[in-house]
């Protein structure tokens, strides 16, 4: 399990604690390496990796033949070396594209919760998982909502994608109302409880517009086939519409730990807590069309997925920029969209061929979109 401490990984020992046929033999983390200590002695973990180098030491104490790797490709490592019939990935950001591709290139089927890794070499992904058999499995609630309606389906009978988004906390909002919003504001999700990164994606809208390059990746249909509409009560999690057009739904509470359990059993089902939905209860559901006018970063999402990986890694890499200056306090919320459109604009590229590529691709990104926020701090 890879990015044990954050809200994914923990989501996901919260449901392993609940099942019986289900044992960890690896944790990764990125700094938090008191809390993934404390997981690893109570899951009885041998092994385990800290992104964090100085971290690491924390854990040295950990089991007598457990082995603690540490740095930057550490989760990559952790992967290589240690047996496990499947690999959930809840790494934020392009930090987990390594350990997505050990995964696949080893053949071990990968419970995806890193949207980053297809963002950011979609192609090369999907050709590690062809290579090898290996099995990718979306954790994220659209794509696992997408994903089991399209079980047993031909594409032929497929028409369409419908991904919902929640939209945020900011939904109604005009454009200029959101040049005052705080980390604190952009931090409050009305219904899905996530990590800080994904929470200020979900409230730029920049989350739907990963996951339409996420979901074109993992189910190889075109963009003009991917639609996003608005439902702020996120109880229908994705649709498919099939070509007599009829429209099947996927619904259930918000609640990460579903789609999560379902990725670590499948194709088996298990029950998750209390979580049975009450429809009575549930009251009205409804939906609208995403506000592209005051949340760019939608059209801009999809736009860099028609030029390809090039373009999707750089617009990560920068997004990545963008969202850590907004919340140091360096970036105003709207400059969000701003600095990812121009850094796309300025530097999209080829698709890269080799994971080296990648990381330099990412890696000149980031000074280039640090140059932007700059530049927008000095005009603004
Ligand atoms: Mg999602």
């Amino acid at each position: 399990m890879l990015g044990s401490t954050g809200s994914i990984g923990r989501q996901a020992l919260e449901v392993i604690a609940g099942s019986s046929d289900l044992t960890v033999v690896g944790l990764s983390c990125g700094s938090n390496a008191e809390l993934l200590l404390e997981q690893a002695l109570e899951f009885g973990v041998p092994h385990v990796a800290v992104a964090h180098a100085k971290k690491a030491a924390v854990c040295s104490s950990l089991h007598p033949e457990g082995v603690v790797w540490s740095g930057p490709d550490a989760a990559a490592q952790l992967v290589r070396e240690v047996d496990a019939d499947l690999v959930l990935n809840g790494i934020v950001g392009f930090a987990g594209l390594e350990a997505t591709l050990a995964a696949l290139g080893r053949g071990v089927d990968l419970a995806l919760a890193n949207k980053e890794s297809l963002v950011c070499a979609g192609c090369m992904v999907r050709a590690a998982a062809l290579a090898t058999g290996a099995r990718l499995i979306p954790v994220d609630s659209e794509h696992s909502a997408l994903f089991q309606l399209m079980l047993g389906r031909e594409t032929s009978e497929i028409d369409s994608l419908v991904i919902t988004a929640s939209g945020g906390p900011f939904r109604g909002w005009a454009r200029d109302a959101l040049c005052t919003v705080t980390p604190k504001q952009a931090l409050a999700h009305p219904t899905w409880n996530m990590g800080p990164k994904i929470t200020i994606d979900s409230a730029t809208l920049m989350n739907k517009g990963l996951e339409v390059i996420e979901a074109h990746h993992l189910f190889d249909i075109p963009y003009e086939r991917i639609e996003v509409v608005v439902h702020p009560q996120s109880i229908v999690h994705s649709l498919i519409r099939l070509v007599d057009g009829a429209l099947l739904a996927h619904l259930g509470l918000p609640d990460m730990r579903v789609p999560i359990s379902y990725a670590l059993h499948y194709p088996r089902r298990l029950p998750v807590g209390k979580n049975l939905m009450d429809l009575a209860r549930t009251g009205m559901l409804f939906f609208e069309e995403p506000d592209e006018e005051a949340f760019p970063s939608l059209s801009v999402a999809r736009a860099a997925g028609l030029q390809g990986d090039g373009a999707t890694c750089v617009l990560n890499a920068a997004n990545e920029v963008a969202v850590h200056a907004f919340l140091a306090g360096r970036l105003m919320f709207s400059g969000i969209p701003e600095v990812v459109a121009e850094t796309v604009h300025r530097e999209a590229v080829d698709a890269p061929t080799t994971f080296a590529e990648v990381v330099d691709l990412d890696y000149r990104t980031r000074a280039a979109a640090e140059m932007v926020v700059a530049e927008l701090t000095q005009n603004g």
